[in-house]
């Protein structure tokens, strides 16, 4: 950096994803004293960047890139691109001659989840599956206030799950409110408590639910101060991101604190779930129902639970799976991007964004 006269005019840019280690000499005042946070894409943008790469994909009509973009939250501009070029890989397995809305939705089920794992699976396994899938979508409906709508339910195993309940968020959510913590909270267990009331017995298939909502729970009453222990954080968190997600707490609270705080998360996961079992028991038929329904088509939507839930029954059409043939297993040449679907000249474009 020495060396360069202030009146040359040169501009230094640099890029980094770990501006905390960077030394604090390249960050003194005349260096790279601009700097500029480039954070994931939000919905606007996720729609602009799929857009982008849409361009250049044959896109049947009913494909609407906005829902694609709210489904995807998280998701980098590579990553989107990445997706476009799977659904183009999986239309192109389907002997398509366009990407439609259904390769999409797919291939984003796959980049989000993991690849569909089609493994036999025995009738009790199935059911018990399709019963905790049933569990969690059917308390995910009744406790959703319309912001995080259940958005499918299927029990084909993917990635390392038996089977997953999606929920289509209806815009980007960056401030979760206590009520949607605790929502999430009895969401989570009614796959265990399906599983109690139904079967009578529990397995060992909640092990991922029962995780992820001790964790919830616990930042709720240690970082966000959602308890009656007030807003003290307790236990400062050493999010060391790059190094494997593990995060260390360095406690800085006594004995009996920690004994209070255990006390606060048994009690907010106990009060939630119950609401999940009060659910599950008062809508026992509706329970009976997803679950039939899902050995029925193993995969359904979030509508269909709704339906089921105001009028007893399925009243749309629920689409038949479409099984793809393993990739290893295609005969002939392996499909490649250039085999996919391309737009052809003359082609009509993605459709155009709807007015906001
Ligand atoms: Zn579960």
């Amino acid at each position: 950096m020495d060396g360069f006269d202030t009146t040359e005019g040169v501009i230094i840019i640099a890029a980094t994803n770990r501006p905390d280690v960077l030394d604090s000499a390249l960050m003194r005042p005349g260096r790279f004293d601009r700097q500029i946070f480039i954070d994931l894409p939000d919905l606007v943008g996720r729609e602009q960047i799929l857009r982008v790469h849409a361009r250049k994909l044959a896109i049947a009509e009913d494909v609407d890139l906005s829902i694609v973009a709210r489904g995807t939250p998280g998701l980098s501009g590579a990553e989107l691109a990445n997706l476009l070029n799977e659904s183009a890989l999986l239309a192109a397995r389907r002997n398509k001659k366009r990407v439609d809305m259904r390769d999409i939705e797919d291939a984003r089920e796959k980049v989000q989840f993991g690849r569909e794992r089609r493994r036999i699976m025995d009738d009790e396994d199935k059911k018990i599956v399709a019963y905790h899938e049933a569990g969690h979508a059917l308390v995910g409906a009744v406790v959703d206030d319309g912001e995080l709508p259940v958005h499918k339910v299927t029990i084909i195993p993917r990635g390392r799950s038996l089977g997953s309940t999606m929920y289509m968020p209806k815009k980007d959510i960056y401030n979760y409110a206590k009520r949607r913590m605790l929502a999430r909270l009895a969401t989570l267990y009614g796959g265990r408590i399906a599983e109690e009331i139904v079967l009578g017995d529990i397995t060992s298939g909640a092990s991922s639910d029962i995780l992820l909502a001790t964790k919830l729970a616990r930042s709720m009453v240690c970082d966000w101060g959602m308890s009656p222990l007030g807003p003290v954080a307790y236990g400062e968190n050493h999010d060391t991101v790059f190094l494997g997600r593990e995060i260390t707490r360095s406690e800085n609270f006594s004995e009996e604190t920690a004994r209070l705080i255990d006390v606060e998360i048994h009690k907010l996961i106990d009060e939630q779930y119950n609401r999940a079992k009060s659910i599950i028991i008062e809508k026992r038929a509706a329970l009976d129902k997803i679950a039939e329904a899902l050995l029925q088509y193993e995969t359904i939507e979030g509508r269909h639970v709704n339906e089921i839930l105001e009028y007893g029954e399925i009243r749309s059409p629920v689409l038949p799976p479409i099984i793809a043939k393993p990739e290893d297993t295609l005969p002939g040449k392996k499909i490649t991007e250039k085999t996919a679907p391309k737009s052809l000249p003359g082609d009509a474009p993605a459709p155009a964004p709807s007015p906001a």
